[in-house]
């Protein structure tokens, strides 16, 4: 397999995307036009590396992340997963993709179906993806829970029964169920309370450290984005228009929006890493469940 510019061997590669909403019919002439949303990107994630994917709401962010999940097909453009070319993992079924890729997002309630218990859900992803002995299923969830920090008895919870903290990290539990290498996290943490957010970005980055785990995360916080980063890509108006290693950006940005953005908060603690750069950093807070 390859390596990008970290060293590392890249698992995740996206070559000059392209992607245009499709305009139905409107009476605006604005609106016949379709949105381009995602603009020639390239980007490459490498194994055990979290990408920060940093920009204003509205640039594309959760658009380009549709893509790399298969949610949506880019109009032009490759991508290519473990140096192979991405529709090996779509077909004949989106199995393999699940095993290797697994997708959090910032909705926690809107992710779980009101009417099924935390357990049934995380269970289920089993079953759809034939992972597994049915009679090992309660085992693994109970595992899955296990390790983002939660009891077993938020298996038999329904989704509204438990906080967001907690519900995150049920996500994050539904997405480690599969084994994945590689977590596609859109806005992680962006609906949680600042004490909740730095828990489950602790467990992130633990998870991280413990599997191996590639992490593209996505947020408009810059300062969150700083902490958890090794490299940041920056995008604008459905560009990537920066990347590089995170305090590289962040000290020296080289384009004129980048600064912009980073002038626009106030200075804050960066991804400190005194055990090396590939050691994941604590954040604020103890990693008690939330
Ligand atoms: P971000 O995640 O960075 O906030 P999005 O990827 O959600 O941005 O959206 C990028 C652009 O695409 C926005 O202008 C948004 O209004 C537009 N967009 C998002 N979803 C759709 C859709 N389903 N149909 C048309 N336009 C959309
Ligand atoms: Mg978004």
């Amino acid at each position: 397999m390859s390596s990008n510019t970290t060293g590392r061997t890249t698992v995740l590669e996206a070559s000059e995307l392209d992607f245009t909403y499709r305009a139905g019919f409107s009476l605006f002439a604005s609106r016949r036009e379709g949105h381009h949303a995602v603009r020639g990107v390239s980007l490459t994630l490498g194994q055990g590396e979290t990408l920060g994917l940093l920009g204003e709401s509205g640039c594309g962010k959760s658009t380009l992340s549709a893509l790399l999940c298969g949610d949506r097909r880019p109009d032009s453009g490759a991508m290519r997963l473990f140096s192979e070319p991405f529709d090996n993992f779509l077909k004949p079924s989106r199995r393999r993709l699940a095993r290797v890729l697994q997708v959090v997002a910032q909705d926690t309630l809107g992710a779980f179906d009101p009417r099924q218990t935390i357990g049934r859900q995380i269970t289920e992803v089993l079953a759809i993806h034939s992972i597994g002995q049915r009679s090992e299923y309660r085992d693994r969830a109970i595992e899955a829970l296990r390790a983002v920090a939660l009891p077993s008895s938020m298996l038999d919870r329904y989704p509204h029964q438990i906080s967001g903290g907690q519900r995150q990290r049920a996500a994050i539990a539904r997405a480690l169920v599969t084994e994945p290498k590689i977590l596609l996290c859109d806005e992680p943490v962006s609906a949680l309370d600042v004490s909740v957010q730095a828990q489950v970005l602790n467990l992130l980055l633990d998870l991280q450290q413990q599997r191996g785990l590639s992490i593209l995360f996505i947020s408009h916080d810059v300062r969150v984005v700083r902490h958890v980063s090794h490299r940041v890509a920056v995008m604008q108006m459905g560009r990537v228009v920066e990347t590089g290693p995170t305090e590289q950006v962040f000290s020296s940005p080289a384009n004129p929006y980048t600064a912009k953005l980073l002038a626009a908060v106030p200075k804050g603690r960066r991804r400190s890493n005194p055990a090396g750069a590939n050691a994941a950093p604590r954040i604020l807070g103890e990693n008690a469940a939330c």
